[in-house]
């Protein structure tokens, strides 16, 4: 029975009981038309008010200014580390274009010298590895553009014996330098390693002020879990499957100077000409926008799970907006990491202190030891505490703390792990 477990698994991940039992009515049912929500047409009036509600509660809830858009995908996270670059490259290439024609003239030929030359030494995308997901999001731009325009920025792994686990200071990164209309295309980090269990403990100094660069960050598992600063941003995205919602979607808040007619995207012929990648037309953010994220069909019934959720944060927490979830969520995090700090010989979190994620707990037990860490997952099974298995990568036991979490979740595992503790 769904209220004797609780679920700590770290997505697809738990989602409020009551937002279920509404969607497996309007499954069936939607507004007594007689049929359900997924054969309703994504063109539908309907459809449009639960995507403009799923908008408005976001933006009530992270505070997002009248300059951000936001995008509904079917991209998964996956597909945003794909979308980043195309679209980024794009406008960097159209600029220095532009840029370059401004200078000499209409002598077309000169242009594209010009800028293959540009392209060629100065093109560079910024990566902050701090964990699996970064990584795999610095190698599909790898794959995308050539390994010379990526700069890994930072290799957390370096510092750390090989593993992930730490951020080292800022003052060690080696970003592209900025300057006045250039500087790198992005700079990209993850914001919580969900398989890692790292997050940024604040938004990065060294991509803030004067001549700032579009910096990418990637939410999918701390999305709406704490505030902020959204104007920091070019392009904050997530897949919905962790805090927002079920999986088949991803959201995308992105700076509107990013597209038309702020920012123009370079033309296919173009990109052609200078071997870089033509993004498929789905990923592509102006067409997207435009079309109101329908330019394809969208799973509407994704969005209103999103917005069901949503909606329920911004009732829940009022004024208090995404600080009322973020005290939560920090309270939860901070409970379940004091047990397992009051018993070092008994369990070790994986990364340092200053970088643990509230989000996913990652910790070993009895220094990894495989069958007592098994053991210890059969025990926490037995009380109904399920998913905290780690990562296949990286092994050990991973608690996701994601908001439909409970406090009362949190407290039935903290209770399980000074049990064991106990007893060991
Ligand atoms: N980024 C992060 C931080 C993730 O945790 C995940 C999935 N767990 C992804 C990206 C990939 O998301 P998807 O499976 O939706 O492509």
């Amino acid at each position: 029975n769904r209220s004797d477990v609780h679920y700590f698994g770290a997505g697809p991940a738990p989602l409020p009981t009551a937002v279920l039992e509404r969607a497996s009515q309007v499954l069936l049912n939607y507004k007594d038309k007689g049929i359900g929500l997924c054969e309703i047409s994504h063109r539908s009036p309907d459809a449009n008010d639960i995507l403009a509600d799923a908008k408005q509660a976001l933006t009530t809830l992270l505070d997002i200014p009248d300059d951000y858009e936001i995008l509904f995908l079917q991209s998964g996270g996956s597909g945003e580390f794909s979308a980043t670059v195309y679209n980024l490259v794009s406008i960097w290439v159209e600029k220095k274009r532009a840029k370059i024609a401004e200078e000499v003239g209409d002598d077309k030929a000169e242009v594209l010298k010009r800028l293959r030359k540009a392209v060629d030494e100065e093109l560079k995308l910024d990566y902050l590895v701090t964990g699996s997901w970064s990584l795999k999001a610095s190698q599909e731009a790898t794959r995308l553009v050539g390994a010379q325009h990526v700069n890994v920025a930072l290799d957390a792994r370096k510092a750390n014996g090989g593993k992930f686990g730490t951020i080292p200071p800022e003052s060690e990164w080696n970003l592209t330098p900025r300057k006045s209309g250039g500087g790198p295309a992005l700079v990209y980090f993850c914001d919580n390693e969900t398989v890692d269990g790292v997050e940024f403990p604040a938004f990065p100094h060294s991509l803030e002020g004067e001549d700032a660069p579009l910096v990418c960050a990637d939410m999918s598992s701390n999305f709406i879990s704490r505030k902020v600063d959204v104007p920091k941003y070019a392009v904050i995205f997530g897949g919905a499957q962790k805090n927002i919602g079920n999986t088949g979607i991803a959201i995308v808040i992105l700076r509107k100077s990013l597209l038309p007619p702020a920012s123009m995207p370079a033309s296919p012929d173009l990109l052609r000409e200078l071997n870089l990648p033509v993004g498929p037309i789905i990923l592509d953010y102006p067409t997207i926008a435009k079309n109101n994220s329908l330019y394809n069909t969208l799973p509407i019934f994704d969005v209103w799970v999103a917005s069901q959720v949503m909606t329920g944060l911004v009732n829940a927490y009022g004024v208090k907006r995404i600080g009322g979830q973020e005290e939560i969520s920090n309270d939860k995090a901070r409970q379940i990491y004091e047990t397992l700090d009051r018993y070092p010989e008994i369990y070790r979190v994986v990364p340092d202190k200053a970088v643990r994620s509230r989000m996913n707990i990652c910790f070993r037990v009895h220094g990894g030891d495989a069958e007592k860490e098994k053991a210890f997952l059969a025990g926490a099974e037995k009380r109904g505490l399920l998913g905290l298995k780690g990562h296949r990568s990286v092994g050990g036991i991973r608690a996701s703390n994601y908001n439909a979490v409970s406090l009362s979740g949190a407290k039935s595992l903290v209770a399980y792990l000074e049990d064991y503790a106990k007893a060991a």
